[in-house]
């Protein structure tokens, strides 16, 4: 999935814009006070105007509105001081006001950028066109009835920011990277939870193709409501490749709405695309327009946490990180809170491949989140102790996060427990090297004969001795001054 597509008449490449449906985090609606818990009992958390009953009208929740501020601060863009509350008119039967209250022509947040990690370790910036503030619609439940369907109003109002970016992505891997980054970030602000799976960051893929080194754009489908990376990949690779097949064949791409089959992995046509002027949007009367003052949004900037880029920047200025593990870390809030705490606490080398190689490699293969590792920050700064002060060293230190990763326990009492200590008492060191050069006079011969290559042996042979707990400077040492 390299962005390019090979027709049989040349290699075409992918051009994406993603607009990202993001679920604000704030204990009320948009414009009520009913409450957003998800798993809520149908029709439980619907207040009044939620429900569009005649003479409601829509208060703005001030938290709603500083989220997206401190979302679009965060994604380097523009805040717009004037922002404007739209009617966008369409009827549906979740949608009891028939009409979503959005924004148009004035959104809340303007021009930013968000850079995305790729795979080979370089970044790439991603323009945002905008963030703009509207309610969500409610749900049609299809399931409970053969012959009815029933009407769930609990999401109707929720807030929610669009987020739109620039068509400058050209891969499924970087439109994932957007999103992943996109999560990222919001968690670090706490302004969206950003689990797809509960539907808290919805994304569309606008596609459309053009050859390899041509500099317009072609005509684009939106595909509707990817709930995964995994789908937003696929549907997106399978739309390349539907679009290069007609364009090949002389044919024209329909601008339309599709949605994606992730059973038949297809997608498929929902809707021809509406026009902007279908929606007949105009201000909302019910709401003034938002004027934000100067020191409403300082306020907010004052109070923003260190985001990923600048984090990423951090560990490789302050503690020599490279690019890649630097982003590994920062990916996402709760691996860097995690390092955070055992950097400062221990050599910052140490916590790097202790926290990256060691601990992130047996989390994945165990498939655990670092949000329910076994072994805590704390602890892994436990153990990390142990290797600084040659209790242990760094090969059974292995084996004890194994251990630790298996029973919960703190790294001292699995040494103590399995007298794993290591041997750094120069005498006991000294008596294993001896048994060693008397059980291998041949190897020793050759050694001084000048096969120097065999030290490595003897090292291993003392080390094998100990059970791999004596000191392995100790151990250099000591055989040096025994064989020469
Ligand atoms: P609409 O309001 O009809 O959804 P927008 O102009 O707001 O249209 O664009 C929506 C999304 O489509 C944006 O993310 C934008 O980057 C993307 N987009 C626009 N033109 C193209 C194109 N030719 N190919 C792919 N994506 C595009
Ligand atoms: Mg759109």
């Amino acid at each position: 999935m390299t962005g390019i597509v090979k027709g049989n008449t040349g290699e075409w490449e992918m051009v994406i814009g993603l607009e990202v449906h993001a679920q604000v985090l704030s204990n009320a609606k948009l414009f009520s006070g009913a409450p957003t818990d998800f798993g809520a009992e149908p029709n439980h958390n619907v207040a009044l105007v939620d429900a569009a009953m005649p003479g409601m009208l829509p208060v703005i929740n001030e938290v709603c509105v500083s989220q997206a501020v401190r979302t679009g601060l965060g994604l380097r863009a523009r805040i717009n001081n004037h922002s404007v509350f739209d009617r966008k008119n369409y009827f549906y039967p979740d949608l009891p006001q028939g009409y979503q209250i959005s924004q148009y022509l004035d959104p809340i947040v303007g021009e930013g950028v968000l850079s995305i990690e790729l795979e080979d370790g370089t970044t790439k910036d991603i323009g945002i066109t905008r963030l703009h503030l509207e309610q969500d619609a409610g749900k049609s439940l299809h399931e409970h009835s053969p012959t009815s369907s029933f009407i769930d109003l609990n999401r109707a109002g929720v807030a929610l920011m669009e987020i739109v970016s620039e068509p400058d992505i050209r891969s499924p891997e970087e439109a994932a990277a957007y999103v992943k980054k996109l999560r990222a970030i919001v968690r670090y602000l706490g302004t969206c939870g950003g689990d797809m799976e509960k539907g808290q960051m919805r994304c569309d893929a606008n596609v459309s193709m053009r050859r390899v080194g041509e500099t317009e754009f072609g005509t684009r489908c939106e595909i509707k409501n990817l709930n995964s990376m995994r789908f937003l990949q696929k549907a997106i690779q399978y739309e390349a490749e539907r679009q290069v097949e007609i364009l090949e064949n002389g044919g024209e791409i329909d601008q339309e709405t599709r949605l994606y089959d992730a059973t038949a992995d297809e997608t498929r046509t929902m809707r021809s695309k509406e026009d902007a002027h279908d929606y007949r949007y105009f201000p909302d009367p019910d709401l003034l327009p938002l004027e934000l003052t100067d020191d409403f949004i300082e306020n907010i900037k004052k109070d923003l946490p260190e985001l990923p880029d600048e984090k990423k920047a951090r560990y490789m200025e302050q503690y020599g990180l490279n690019a890649y593990d630097a982003s590994v870390i920062v990916a996402d809030k709760a691996s860097a809170d995690y390092f955070d705490e055992v950097v400062s606490e221990v050599d910052a080398r140490l916590a790097t491949t202790w926290v990256t190689a060691e601990l992130f490699g047996r989390l994945n293969k165990m498939e655990v989140s670092i949000e329910s590792s076994p072994v805590s920050a704390a602890q892994l700064v436990g153990l990390i102790r142990l290797i600084e002060d040659n209790t242990i060293s760094g090969k059974i230190a292995k084996d004890v996060l194994d251990k630790m990763m298996e029973s919960g326990k703190d790294a001292n009492a699995i040494v103590e427990e399995q007298g794993l200590k290591q041997v750094t008492d120069t005498g006991a060191i000294a008596e294993m090297i001896d048994k060693v050069i008397a059980d291998n006079p041949d190897k020793v011969a050759e050694y001084k004969s000048g096969k120097d290559k065999l030290f490595g042996f003897f090292v291993g042979q003392v080390m094998k001795a100990s059970g791999g707990k004596a000191n392995p400077a100790a151990v250099n040492e000591l055989l040096k001054k025994a064989l020469d």
